[in-house]
């Protein structure tokens, strides 16, 4: 049995070597000062198309990592892999696919967080161990990686990738125990926020964090098993949502078809609140509740909160048009595309002087002069990290005519890092972790500034009255993490979006 890949019969023992071409290739809004995505997981159980559906799913998910992505697929006890540097519609074409056969196949979407950003780190890893051929892929960040990956190391493992992944699958490998229970010991290890998928010749694994930091959802597509990321990548395939996948909960699809099993019993739910802010499409649900919907909430929370006279209200595409639409219900200001989003500049785009940064933003977004000229404007954003793009912003609005500039924003001040998947900037340069609200307003140059209320994005998303936080971790907000995080070597996700 032996394993071969797609991209040029390299066998699956030789992985991770060589390649790295288009290294450092930047993201698609490296100029705007947005924390990142992390990055999404796509699976396939039981259906003999398992590497096109995995295209369209990954497609559906590519906003949540642009930098390289990857398709594994089983038939017949013998793997096929492809992965590559760029965009789903870069990486993969037809023929790439026709060389994919079988039905079963996790796929992956990366944006670097964790791990240096090169094909080496791109997913799914394949791996040979005593058990067979194993394939892995994930979403999120160990906050004890560190301290494993030496444990690991001190005890004579090899490494050949600086990602997370890999030292899953070393803590499976080394396990005398059976496939499941090696998953489960392995899992009971980690501390973090992650969804996983694993493959192995005939088996399929999905697993989630004990508090259910990042989503992960389960759909049928006819006798098929279908996981992703975002129920929207489910909706693209004409894939049936299930269920979201439990924290603490691991689901094993075999020959005997579905068992659901634990690794961890469930502990306090904490859903990134991040997810509904910004990172996932509208179009999605994360345990019930629709993004479009609750950041409409967003808008009009906010507008109970802050009204303030204007002529119209604009939101910062597009992750805060919706709540710019809720806004404008709320005051019955009226809603205005007063900012366009160019969507088809370039993803290497680089800035290398100030001057070009600038004109940088501009390419991504317009003003609509027509629209803002002579006009106070309440301008909705999602969160200010850095807060050198909501300065451009405010000032492009004012270039266009505006007399005012309103910015309301629906996220709490984001003011400590994340330990678990999203990209945020050395904590120094947040700039709510050093300045008053008054001290940003004046910075970003704006009439008057105000972020949602933590009580208000709670209420907004609405999870289960009954749980801590209602279900969502706000630990950027609020500094109150859902794990521990102080290790010695912890982990802080790694910025590389500036
Ligand atoms: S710390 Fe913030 S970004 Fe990180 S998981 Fe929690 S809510 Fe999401």
């Amino acid at each position: 049995m032996t394993p071969s890949v797609a991209n040029g019969g390299t066998a699956v023992t030789r992985l991770w070597t060589g390649d790295y071409y288009n290294e450092g290739n930047s993201s698609n809004d490296s100029i705007f000062d947005k924390v990142k995505e992390e990055c999404g997981v796509f699976g396939v159980f039981g259906h003999s198309d398992a590497a096109n559906l995995s295209y369209y799913g990954l497609h559906a998910l590519q906003h949540r990592g642009e930098e390289s992505c990857g398709i594994c697929t089983s038939d017949d006890g013998t793997f096929h892999y492809h992965r590559g540097m760029g965009l789903v519609k870069e990486v993969f074409d037809r023929d790439r696919l026709e060389s994919l056969p079988g039905d079963q196949a996790i796929g992956h979407v990366r944006y670097s967080t964790a791990g240096a950003s090169r094909l080496a780190n791109a997913q799914p890893l394949v791996f040979k161990y005593r058990g067979g051929d194993l394939a892995v892929c994930t979403n999120g960040n160990l906050v004890n990686e560190p301290g494993i990956r030496k444990e690991l190391e001190d005890s004579g493992s090899i490494f050949q990738t600086t990602s997370d992944t890999e030292v899953i699958a070393h803590l499976i490998a080394r396990s005398p125990k059976n496939l499941v229970d090696a998953v489960k010991d392995a899992f009971s290890r980690l501390i973090g926020g992650y969804a996983f998928l694993i493959q192995t010749q005939g088996t399929l694994i999905a697993a989630c964090d004990p508090h259910g930091l990042r989503p992960l959802v389960m759909g049928r597509l006819g006798e098929g098993y279908i996981f992703a990321s975002e129920s929207c990548a489910l909706e693209t395939i004409g894939a049936v949502y299930e269920r979201d996948v439990q924290p603490g909960e691991l689901l094993v699809l075999d020959k005997d078809g579905l068992r659901e099993e634990r690794f961890a019993q469930m502990q306090r739910r904490a859903v990134c609140a991040m997810e509904y802010i910004y990172f996932a499409r509208p179009d999605s649900d994360i345990y019930g509740v629709n993004l479009h919907t609750s950041r409409k909430r967003m808008g009009q929370t906010l507008a109970q909160e802050s009204f303030v006279d204007a002529d119209i209200v604009t939101g910062v595409p597009d992750s805060s048009i919706s709540a710019a639409i809720g806004y404008a219900e709320q005051t019955g200001i009226p809603y205005e595309l007063g900012l366009i989003k160019n969507k088809y500049t370039g993803r290497t785009f680089i800035q290398p002087s100030q001057e070009l940064r600038e004109k940088g933003v501009k390419m991504k977004l317009s003003a609509v002069r027509k629209v803002v000229e002579g006009k106070r404007v309440v301008m909705i954003d999602d969160s200010i990290v850095r807060g050198t793009t909501s300065l451009r912003i405010v000032n492009m609005l004012r270039e266009a005519g505006a007399l005012e500039v309103h910015v309301r924003i629906t996220s709490p001040p984001f003011m400590n890092p994340c330990y678990y998947g999203i990209d945020t900037p050395d904590p120094r340069d947040l700039i709510a972790s050093s300045k008053t609200v008054e001290e940003i307003r004046k910075a970003i140059n704006a009439d008057s500034l105000y972020f949602l209320s933590e009580r208000g994005l709670i209420d907004s998303v609405g999870g289960h009255e009954d749980e801590y936080n209602r279900g969502l971790c706000l630990a950027c907000f609020n500094n109150d993490y859902p794990t521990p995080v102080e290790f010695e070597d912890a982990k802080l996700t790694s910025c590389s979006c500036d």
